[in-house]
């Protein structure tokens, strides 16, 4: 597997360390300076680079779902799912949040926890 960036990174770092002289060191001091912030500046545009991953593999999931969702009954469910539904579909249409209804206590039409709709 190749090298990651900041192991490059680190051993440049570590490499400059040894080069140190009377006459450059002040010059390998601001080098070494630089580099730690490049490194930073790159640890955060990993840590963003996998959130969006993250997000990019939600939205997927998402629409993949959307695809096999089935409007019935003024509620949405999920064929062949261990759970069927209903869902809340205000709640997919406007967020696309995938709520479970829930059973009402009293035994009535079952409601959405968040936005309190009842088909
Ligand atoms: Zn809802």
């Amino acid at each position: 597997m190749a090298r990651g960036f900041d192991e490059i990174l680190r051993d440049v770092i570590a490499g400059l360390r040894t080069l140190e002289t009377l006459r450059n060191r002040e010059f390998l001091h601001e080098l070494l300076l630089d580099l730690v912030e490049l490194e930073q500046a790159w640890r955060h545009l990993d840590e963003r680079a996998a959130a969006l991953a993250r997000r990019v593999a939600e939205l997927e999931e998402k629409t993949a779902l959307a695809g096999r969702l089935v409007e019935d009954d003024g509620a949405l469910w999920r064929p062949g799912n261990e759970e069927p539904g209903p869902y809340c579909l205000p709640c997919w249409r406007k967020d696309r949040k995938l709520i479970l209804l829930s059973p009402a206590p009293t035994g009535g039409q079952p409601s959405c926890s968040r936005c309190r709709h009842r088909p």
